[in-house]
């Protein structure tokens, strides 16, 4: 029998504990017939020092031995409160008292001599396929919880975050009903763009946490189709610059005036929109922001410089986590998606983003694309694992 029986990543390593040698023969020929690894100690104290360097999945251990027998290793392998593997006790004593015992110390079960190797085949594969499925069930719930986490963090976020909009709609509108007939038409004007400004607010609120929820449940749609970078990502600057009403000095420039690449338009525009917004949001009013777009071999570099108020060095390893926002925020509009979706994206394509940073003078992201891509593809397998939250 091989070992893809089992759902182990490696060869499962059996431990082998007997202070008779011709036992170890045995146990070790009937392991590895199973296509398992082993390796050997001859009492319960060496096992225990072999265990700072081994991580057997399963430990066969005999219950009398001369230095510190099997008893006494359980119990003090169980006191170490590490996860601890499974334990079979091979007992020459076929009693009551002793099979109570090897439970009562933390055995996992128990064989007793002379030792019938189909017993103990069957016995080691059920205690891999148990120690398995504890495992899978551990990884389950840990996922059930950060999704649990995660659906919080979004309830609080939306009922928080919708509120300022909102009231801001539900002010001019009423201020609109009552004064605007009378109103000359540049004071309505006004109320009309705060109620549209915010809610395109709420929207791009709505559309984060949609595509959260679709990066989350790796369900981030990926079309990706042959497409001019720089035109689309010349028209993200200019857009921006247009709706920009703080007077945002931002440069365009590429080495080239066409590059064909596979990307998905809507990932792309999401990923550059967002760093963008950043460099506006996180820059004094009116410092230029520079946004490029080289080749290099075969690689799409873009990269947002701004000369703003940077990110501080503990903050950088965590600003890819939903909900993360740097120290210096203050009280910056974000609920801190945007880089976790843009990051996601990027890996969708393959590419990774850069971060270089210093406090008070600025901040450069660059997203590097493979150029490599066909349509069709989809470059990262790791679609499923879930987005971590702050
Ligand atoms: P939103 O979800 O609206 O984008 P956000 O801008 O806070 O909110 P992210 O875009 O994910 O969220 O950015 C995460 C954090 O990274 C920000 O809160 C900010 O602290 C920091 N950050 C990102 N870009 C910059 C930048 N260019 N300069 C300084 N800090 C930045
Ligand atoms: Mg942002």
């Amino acid at each position: 029998m091989t070992n893809d029986t089992y759902p182990y990543p490696n060869t499962p390593l059996i431990l082998a504990v007997d202070d008779d040698p011709s036992t170890r023969k045995i146990l070790r020929r009937e392991m590895e017939r199973e296509g398992y690894q082993v390796c050997e100690a001859n009492d319960g104290k060496a096992a225990l020092e072999m265990l700072a360097t081994q991580t057997p999945d399963a430990i066969l251990v005999d219950a009398l031995m001369p230095e510190m027998d099997g008893f006494a290793f359980c119990e003090t392998l169980h006191a170490r409160g590490n996860s601890v593997p499974p334990v079979l006790m091979i007992t020459s004593l076929d009693s009551e008292a002793s099979a109570e015992r090897a439970f009562a110390v933390g055995a996992t079960d128990y064989i007793t001599k002379p030792i019938r190797p189909v017993v103990l085949r069957h016995r080691v594969r059920r205690l891999l396929k148990e120690k398995a499925a504890a495992l899978q069930l551990r990884s389950t719930l840990k996922r059930e919880r950060e999704l649990s986490e995660l659906r919080s963090r979004i309830i609080d976020i939306v009922s928080h975050e919708f509120r300022t909009p909102l009231s801001v709609v539900l002010f001019s509108n009423s201020l609109l009903e009552r004064y605007g007939s009378t109103w000359p038409e540049n004071k309505c004007k006004i109320h009309y763009n705060r109620i549209n400004a915010a809610i395109e607010q709420m929207e791009a609120l709505l559309v984060d946490i949609a595509l959260v929820g679709e990066a989350d449940a790796g369900k981030l749609n990926f079309r990706p189709t042959r497409l001019d970078l720089v035109r689309c990502c010349c028209t993200i600057v200019e857009r921006m610059q247009r709706m920009d009403d703080r007077g945002a000095d931002i440069q365009w420039s590429s080495d080239r005036d066409r590059l064909e690449a596979v990307a998905d338009e809507k990932l792309l525009r999401y990923i550059v929109t967002n760093l963008l917004s950043n460099a506006m949001k996180y820059s004094p009013q009116g410092s230029p922001i520079q946004v490029s777009l080289d080749c290099r071999d075969d690689r799409a570099i873009v990269a947002v410089r701004d000369r703003g108020i940077g990110i501080p060095m503990e903050d950088r390893s965590r600003l890819f986590e939903a909900f993360h926002r740097g120290s210096n925020a203050g009280a910056l509009p974000g609920i801190g998606l945007g880089l976790a979706i843009a990051k996601r994206s990027m890996d969708l394509h393959g590419g990774e983003i850069a971060i270089e940073s210093e406090v008070g003078s600025g901040t450069t992201f660059t997203a590097v694309f493979p150029l490599n891509l066909t349509v069709g593809d989809r470059a990262t397998e790791d679609r499923r694992s879930p987005l971590k939250t702050a």
